[in-house]
This record gives structure tokens, C-alpha cells and sequence, in this order.
């Protein structure tokens, strides 16, 4: 069968589209992309001619057996998203969880991360890390979200709308402390490219005044928990040894 590659494309700057991408997308047969408006600007502007394929959340698992159907009679498919690397809170995990189980070749064209670009220029310990996507839209669901977070040690990366940008920063420093280091990264390899490193205090109170902080798109990066890891342990193990003594006789 074909091969499937999985290509990351620009997260703002064009120049960012490697040599490699436009071999790669130059070569198969059918680009698989989230919007076609959107992937056809962006291929003309490669010079770029291909049948475009559209696979979205809301479509993705309808047109499944489409595309592995392409692969398996030997066409060789691209996925890409709107930016940055796909199924990254973009559309593609199912269509690469079956093409694996259905042992198709695949093959990924690494490139742009938006997280990943943040995560190297916070001046926050770069691993251990964890990225968690889109935080919950509302806000009690969010609050709660970032409570269970809140004694995680590793280096959090979100992405965020920007028009919740503020909210979702008030939220970070109630449930982790406003003291915490952080970063946002907006508008990242694009012309009014920003970054602010600072508390999540400072952060919010900057999101809830500056004009610019409403408008672009931006990452949130924050620094892990970083109190004793045995203070978590042992509370653990107090909770156990109630819970252990309720049910003894
Ligand atoms: N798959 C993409 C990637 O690899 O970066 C992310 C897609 S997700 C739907 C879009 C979110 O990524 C935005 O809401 C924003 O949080 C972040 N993002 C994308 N491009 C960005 C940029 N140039 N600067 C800052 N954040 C960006």
C-alpha cells in the first residue's frame, strides 16, 4: 500500500515550509487537510496543485475508510492542518491509529509546533513536560481542571483562544498560585511575535490591560509544581492509611 505522511506545516511564517514538505507534498497523490479554503492558499502559494481531501473532527471518522481505502489500493496520502503538526488538538489520531493497525507505511515531515516553539524559549525546565491542549471552555470546568494540575511537577503547556486568554490566566494563578513562573508565547514567527515571561499574577493582570494580549494566537507555558515531592507522598499515604482504617474491623 501507499504511504501516509503526516506533515507539520507553518504556524504563521511561510518560510518555515521546509524543501522537504514540498517534495513530499509535491509527490502524493491527494493531500488530506482540515480546511480546503484555507490548505489550497497555502499550496498555491507552493506552487502546489493537488486533489484536496477534507478531514475534520466532525468528519474524520465518515471518512475513514476512504482514505485507508486509497492507501491500501497503493496511492500514498499527505495529512496536514490548518498550522503547526497535525493531531496535535488537531484532527488526524484516528486516521493514524488505523492506518497502524492496518500496518499501512507511514512516515511524518516534522516541522512547526506552536507548543513546542513556546516550551524552547520559556526559561522553564524543558523536561519533564506535559501538553494538555485546549484547557475546558468554562469556567468552573477549567477551575477544576487546573486544581487537579496544580501539583503536577512537570512544565504544563496549553494552548488557548485569545479571547479567553485573561480568564485562563486568572484561573492558572488562583488554582497554581500567582507567584508561579510562566510564560506566553503570542503570535509566535509572525510578524508582531511576543513573548512575556513573568508570574501568573503578572501575566493575568497583563492579559486583563493590554490591547494586544486580545488579539493573535497564543501558548501558555507554566512552570511544574515545584514544592517537596514527598509532601504530596506522604499526604497520599495518610489519605490511604484512613481509608485503610474505616474499612478494618
Ligand atoms: N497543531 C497546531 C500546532 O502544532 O501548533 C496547533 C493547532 S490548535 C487548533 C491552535 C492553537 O495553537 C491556537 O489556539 C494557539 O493556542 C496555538 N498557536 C497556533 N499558532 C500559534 C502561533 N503562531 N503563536 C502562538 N500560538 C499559536
Amino acid at each position: 500500500s501507499g504511504t501516509l505522511y503526516i506533515v507539520a506545516t507553518p504556524i504563521g511564517n511561510l518560510d518555515d515550509a521546509s524543501p522537504r514538505l514540498k517534495t513530499v507534498l509535491s509527490r502524493v497523490d491527494a493531500i488530506a487537510c482540515e480546511d480546503t479554503r484555507h490548505s489550497g492558499r497555502f499550496l498555491q502559494h507552493l506552487g502546489i496543485q493537488k486533489p484536496l481531501l477534507s478531514l475534520h473532527e466532525h468528519n474524520e471518522d465518515q471518512r475513514l475508510p476512504a482514505l485507508l481505502g486509497r492507501l491500501q489500493g497503493g496511492e500514498s496520502l499527505a495529512l496536514i492542518s490548518d498550522a503547526g503538526t497535525p493531531l496535535l488538538s488537531d484532527p488526524g489520531y484516528p486516521l493514524v491509529r488505523a492506518a497502524v493497525a492496518a500496518g499501512i507505511p507511514l512516515s511524518p515531515i516534522p516541522g512547526p509546533n506552536a507548543a513546542i516553539a513556546a516550551l524552547s524559549v520559556s526559561g522553564l525546565p524543558p523536561e519533564p513536560f506535559r501538553f494538555l491542549g485546549f484547557p475546558p471552555r468554562q469556567g468552573g470546568a477549567r477551575r477544576k481542571w487546573f486544581q487537579t494540575l496544580a501539583k503536577v511537577p512537570d512544565t504544563l503547556l496549553f494552548y488557548e483562544s485569545i479571547h479567553r486568554l485573561g480568564a485562563t490566566l486568572a484561573d492558572l494563578a488562583e488554582a497554581m498560585g500567582g507567584e508561579r513562573p510562566a510564560m506566553v508565547g503570542r503570535e509566535l514567527t509572525k510578524r508582531h511575535e511576543q513573548l512575556r515571561h513573568g508570574s501568573l499574577d503578572s501575566l493575568a493582570e497583563w492579559a486583563a490591560t493590554a490591547s494586544e494580549a486580545k488579539k493573535g494566537e497564543a501558548v501558555i507555558v507554566v512552570g511544574g509544581w515545584s514544592g517537596a515531592p514527598s509532601e504530596e507522598a506522604s499526604l497520599d499515604v495518610d489519605a490511604l492509611l484512613k481509608a485503610l482504617d474505616a474499612e478494618l474491623p
